[in-house]
């Protein structure tokens, strides 16, 4: 049973209408996001599955992650992929003041290069304070939620389900969420590589976050 939702209803699109949940669009464009990364025994194997369809695609990194792994990261930026900022330790946003909340981003924000292009944020847990939120923008932060959630974070299901949470939930423009830790690879090994095939025979081109 989950307890939350594959497909992000309209309602709360309109209500948190500043933050970006998908994108409106009549082209066959599908825009994956992967967060929690960069990690050396997942991301690699990532960046092989999207290279196999040339899928574009865009990662949130955890400032701690990239500090440890600087050589994973850079293979995402080689590749084509765009990168944005998933804060510094993946805090809840809900837990930690506005100022402990934009320090850990913009302690995520030094290690990141070419600072226009990756002023994109997603707050971990999708849990943000509208305060926080607002900070971000004024720095120029687009702040990117998601349309469709593949599951692959949820131990109690199958990788069967996640390629099903997804096939039946997107459409064009959707941002989808993946994450490229070790705690969803269960899944994700076995539902991202059936769902680039699937979409890719359904005519659908990966991008990066616009
Ligand atoms: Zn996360």
């Amino acid at each position: 049973m989950n307890i939350y939702p594959v497909k992000i209803p309209y309602l709360i699109k309109s209500i948190f209408h500043k933050w970006i949940w998908c994108f409106n669009t009549s082209e066959k464009h599908i825009y994956l996001t992967f967060d929690d990364g960069p990690i050396p025994e997942i991301t690699p194997w990532v960046l092989e599955q999207l290279n196999n369809y040339n899928a574009k695609a865009t990662f949130f990194c955890i400032g701690d992650n990239i500090k440890k792994h600087p050589e994973v990261f850079h293979q995402i930026i080689e590749k084509g992929h765009r990168v944005g900022n998933h804060t510094y330790h993946h805090i809840n946003g809900w837990k930690h003041t506005t100022t402990t909340y934009i320090n850990n981003c913009h302690k995520t924000e030094l290690l990141l290069p070419d600072s226009e292009k990756t002023k994109i944020f997603r707050p971990p847990y999708g849990k943000i304070k509208r305060e926080q939120a607002k900070t971000l923008r004024k720095k120029g932060y687009k702040i990117i939620m998601w349309e469709v959630l593949s599951g692959d974070f949820d131990t109690s299901i199958s990788a069967d389900q996640c390629i099903k949470n997804v096939l039946r939930a997107v459409n064009k423009g959707s941002i989808v969420v993946f994450h490229d830790s070790k705690k969803a690879f269960p899944r994700l090994q076995g539902a991202l590589p059936i769902i680039l095939k699937e979409l890719h025979q359904k005519g659908y081109v990966f991008k990066t976050i616009p």
